[in-house]
């Protein structure tokens, strides 16, 4: 294989900062090229002085001048802000970008390096639920491949090798449940963010940390799963499986099931997405089968965690529904994190903004701009009331 330029939207954060990982493990096929952060200054500065990469950006310009200065000296481009995303993601000096950039930020950046022709490897599943239509055209018109790095599309894509000719008949998301599997509303009435912040099997960045527990990120995933396969929603089915080591399967028209297995560890879908279509050799732990083991099966509790049956029912609506939804979602959580609006006052909150901002049956990227706009706004305007 030859050696990869990797650029790495989000290297600050959980996915950027495995995705360094792997870098590290394997030099001789993958080099650092580009890095990006938003307001995390120190860490972007120690991973550039680490890495020297060709290009960094930080997205707050205010911090421009302490990123420059702290990299005086070494061969690193330093450029800022919104803007210089967009651009940096259509230059030539890189083959591969992992989108590990958070929420609906990652849209422009990630459909400029599809549309430049970049392999990409996404994490930001926001891309697909706010905008899946259009972006998967375009990637199929330019011929980009889009990798999944979630884990739970890794997995059905990994399981999909060899399947080209044979039609998926369902494809069964796992999902772990998040810390407040099993629990009623009356308990969650009360969660904090901090409890809500834990995950059982995964450790991720707070928004997808608190998507999980409200089980939103399993309706974004449904959404993302939707765009990536080609699938009709009444295709994907959600199974919770507590001990997230079915990561999700494949059932095809013989009735026959694949699934790909594994310990929780983001580094191996990343690392899959980087070098596939090769397995590389690492030290990763492995699942041990000489321990008493209990795999389980059981139904998301869909009264409880309203923001699945939300998303599910805004994947079935489509148009801009998904993108307003997914609007509110980001104003709900980041609100939840900063003990503006309880646990449960999340989905209330994503159900009166899709009920006010006008549908629109098929969006131009325009309209999902601006429905994102309108939504935010929307949702942002009942939290100071
Ligand atoms: P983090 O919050 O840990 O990291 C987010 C990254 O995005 C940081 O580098 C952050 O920069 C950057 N960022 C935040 N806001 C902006 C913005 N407005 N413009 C540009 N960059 C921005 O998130 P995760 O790594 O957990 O998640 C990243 C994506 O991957 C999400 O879409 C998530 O759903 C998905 N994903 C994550 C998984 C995980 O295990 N973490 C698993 C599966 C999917 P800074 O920190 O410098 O502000
Ligand atoms: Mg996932």
């Amino acid at each position: 294989m030859q050696q990869k330029r990797i650029a790495i939207f989000g290297s600050t954060g959980s996915i950027g900062k495995q995705t360094l990982e792997v870098i590290s493990a394997h030099p001789e096929l993958f080099v650092a090229e580009i890095l990006t952060a938003h307001s995390n200054d120190a860490l972007l500065i120690e991973q550039a002085l680490l890495f020297v990469p060709n290009i960094v950006v930080i997205g707050d310009i205010a911090k421009y001048a302490v990123v420059k200065k702290a990299l005086e000296g070494k061969p690193i481009k330093v450029f800022a802000g919104e803007e210089a995303l967009e651009q940096v993601a259509a230059m030539d000096c890189y083959d591969f970008m992992m989108a590990g950039i958070v929420g609906f930020a990652g849209l422009k950046p990630t459909l400029t390096a599809i549309e430049s022709g970049k392999t990409v490897g996404l994490a930001n599943k926001e891309t697909l639920v706010v905008a899946g239509d259009i972006v998967m055209r375009i990637a199929q018109e330019k011929g980009v491949h889009i990798i999944p790095v979630d884990s739970e599309h890794s997995a059905i894509y990994q399981c999909l090798v060899g399947e080209q000719n044979n039609p998926i008949e369902k494809i069964i998301l796992t999902a772990s449940g998040g810390p407040f599997l099993g629990k009623k509303p009356n308990f969650l009435v009360n969660v904090k963010r901090d409890h809500a912040l834990q995950h059982p099997n995964w450790s991720m960045g707070a928004k997808i940390s608190i998507d999980s527990a409200t089980l939103m990120n399993k309706g974004l995933e449904m959404i993302e799963a939707k765009w990536l396969f080609g699938l009709e929603p009444s295709q994907i089915k959600v199974v919770v499986h507590a001990q997230s080591i079915i990561h999700s399967m494949v059932q095809f028209e013989d009735g026959s099931i694949k699934a790909q297995m594994g310990l929780p560890d983001m580094k191996l879908p990343i690392q899959y997405a980087m070098a596939y279509p090769q397995r590389l050799a690492n030290k990763f732990p492995r699942y041990n089968f000489d321990k008493p083991n209990l795999l389980s099966f059981d139904e998301p509790d869909l009264k409880t965690f309203r923001n699945l049956q939300v998303a599910i029912d805004a994947m079935n609506k489509g148009g801009n529904t998904p993108c307003v939804m997914n609007a509110a979602n980001e104003i709900a959580v980041y609100a939840f994190l900063k003990n503006r609006i309880g646990f449960l006052e999340m989905t209330d909150l994503i159900e009166r903004t899709i009920d006010k901002i006008a549908f629109i049956s098929q969006p131009s990227l325009d309209d999902y701009f601006e429905s994102d706009g309108e939504a935010r706004s929307f949702a942002a305007s009942l939290i100071q009331l």
